[in-house]
């Protein structure tokens, strides 16, 4: 039997299941297939960063979301020898005060309390979500994906017809393999073990709530959770010392936990070891690597699952837009532009804070690239090339400081607080679904341009008047998007600035035309 459908996903954990949700949220009908019975155990993910909030929020989960975080943003990163020493360091906030910046706070939810929630919402938006179902095989050709699946329950397979393929389905992805995409980067540099343990231990080291502590007796990391449930230490080893996971049995994770807490009344199982690397390619023909399948980056900074759910925002949007709206195919070529890039720059500077924050026992980790902001690896990362319109020269540097935004194509539409039908909200919440047009005070020609392109490839674009139908509380939006008050912003629906006019235009419907259609790849119509 034969399924068709648009988009298969293979991989239904964190990366896997927003995906789904984006797709669902477009309007386009996939299948996801996870070989495990049920959402994870594992909860290695939980710092979600306010710009994945960001993305949850625009999907609708922002509130389920908010009511599983374990966090207040008092929480600090903490450096003892063990949490019964009594000389703690505490090294800063989890996440600074980021208000200026977005009125969405991050979070901290263990990731098997957030994939339930994104399945719930996905499955909620008709995303065919298939547990216990795993993906044997597949091939392409211009046309498709042609893929087996089987049911581990029945062993029943089926063949399911996709126009495209997205692949999460982690580290050791079989897709990427089956692909032909090498990985490069550093590779295994480390080796490290996830010990999950059942434990009592209190939340608070000399009266303060910590994220998370390195623990420097054991050379690793305590993330404690919720009292009374289950905490992670990982911790490294060396296989060149002889070192290899199979001596992490009960008694010796067991006596790494008692070491790292400075107590004996507490028990631990369970392993995770992983190399850091960056697929060398995001994509191929109908095929895309999303999340782990993409990129490995090591957990210190905590960018690596946030990193992947970006990714998702990034594609969907891209394969809704190919699939529904008449843009070209070759708008699905900008997801490896943008992403791969940025997931480059990213796992440097996870690398760059493994080099400061632990001992590298093997001495392989490379030369530590100048540390940058974790606010700006997180909201200031700039696309060099992709689907939007340059300004110049692609800037030498990924990120920039999104406390000072500049506005240009490829980076993220800042916030601004707006008034809108009497209610306060940001700048953020107008985009999601279309390409949005922000128009200034004297940008009226800018909003007929839009209006007039409504039947465009791509369903045309929203326009708001800044000053009209919008008001700018705080005067901070003609600034943060460099235009004046006669210009315009076109911005994507992730949220992402497509193209920009400091100000009028002598003819802005051409102009803007011409722009949208640059953006998703489609030629110009015929002259009559
Ligand atoms: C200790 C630690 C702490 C971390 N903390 C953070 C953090 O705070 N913040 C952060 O951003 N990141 C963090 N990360 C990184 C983050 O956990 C990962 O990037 C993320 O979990 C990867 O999710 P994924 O969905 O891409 O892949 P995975 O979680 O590996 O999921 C892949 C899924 O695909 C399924 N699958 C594979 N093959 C098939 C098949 N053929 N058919 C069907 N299903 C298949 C698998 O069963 C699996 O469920 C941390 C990582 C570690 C190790």
């Amino acid at each position: 039997m034969s399924i068709d459908t648009p988009v298969l996903i293979v991989g239904g954990s964190l990366n896997g299941l927003t995906a789904a949700l984006c797709l669902a949220h477009h309007g386009v009908a996939c299948i996801l297939v996870e070989r495990h019975p049920a959402t994870t155990v594992q909860y290695k993910f939980r710092g979600i960063s306010p710009r994945s909030m960001e993305i949850f929020r625009s999907l609708g989960v922002e509130d389920a979301v908010r009511a599983r975080d374990s966090a207040d943003q008092s929480h600090e990163i903490a450096r003892a020898r063990n949490l019964a020493d009594p000389n703690v360091q505490w090294s800063g906030l989890a996440w600074p005060d980021t208000t200026a910046i977005s009125p969405i706070r991050p979070a901290t939810v263990d990731q098997d309390r957030l994939e339930p929630i994104l399945r719930e919402r996905a499955a909620g938006l008709g995303a065919d979500i298939r547990f216990n179902t795993e993906m044997i095989d597949f091939e392409q050709d211009d046309h498709g994906v042609r893929a087996r699946i089987r049911d581990r329950t029945s062993g029943a397979e089926e063949s399911v017809a996709a126009r495209y393929l997205v692949a999460a389905d982690g580290a050791r992805s079989a897709a990427c393999t089956a692909l032909g995409i090498r990985r490069t980067g550093p590779g295994v540099l480390q080796h490290w073990m996830n010990l999950i343990f059942a434990t009592d231990l209190p939340l608070f080291l000399r009266g303060k709530r910590f994220t998370s502590c390195f623990v420097t007796d054991v050379n690793g990391s305590i993330l404690p959770r919720d009292s009374g449930g289950n905490w992670m230490l990982a911790v490294q080893y060396a296989p060149e010392r002889g070192e290899s996971p199979g001596q992490f049995d009960a008694a010796g994770c067991l006596d790494l936990v008692r070491k790292a807490a400075g107590r004996q009344d507490v028990k631990a199982d369970l392993i995770d070891a992983r190399p850091w690397e960056v697929a060398e390619r995001f994509g191929k023909g109908r095929a895309f690597l999303i999340g782990d399948a993409a990129h490995v980056i090591p957990p210190t900074g905590g960018f690596g699952g946030n990193t992947g759910i970006h990714d998702a925002h990034n594609l969907a949007w891209k394969l809704s837009f190919v699939l529904n709206k008449g843009a070209s195919p070759s708008l699905l070529d900008t997801y490896d532009a943008e992403r791969r890039p940025i997931a480059e720059a990213t796992l440097a500077q996870a690398l760059a804070r493994l080099s400061s924050w632990f001992k590298d026992p093997t001495g392989r980790l490379p030369p530590p690239v100048p540390a940058v902001d974790d606010v700006d690896v997180v909201f200031g990362q700039i696309y060099a090339d992709g689907a939007f319109v340059h300004e110049g020269a692609a800037r030498a540097s990924r990120f920039e400081d999104p406390r000072q935004p500049s506005g240009r194509p490829g980076s993220r539409a800042p916030h601004v607080a707006i008034v809108r039908d009497g209610e306060t909200s940001s700048t953020l919440d107008l985009f999601g679904q279309e390409f949005v047009l922000l128009c200034g005070a004297d940008g009226d020609p800018w909003v007929r341009a839009a209006g007039g392109i409504r039947d465009e490839t791509g369903g045309g674009v929203v326009a708001y008047g800044i000053g009209h139908d919008i008001q700018d509380v705080e005067g901070h939006w003609l600034q943060r998007y460099g235009v004046t008050a006669a210009g315009a912003v076109l911005v994507r629906p992730d949220g992402i600035i497509a193209w920009r006019a400091s100000g009028a235009d002598e003819a802005p419907e051409a102009t803007l035309r011409s722009a949208l259609r640059q953006i998703l790849g489609v030629s110009p119509a015929p002259a009559p």
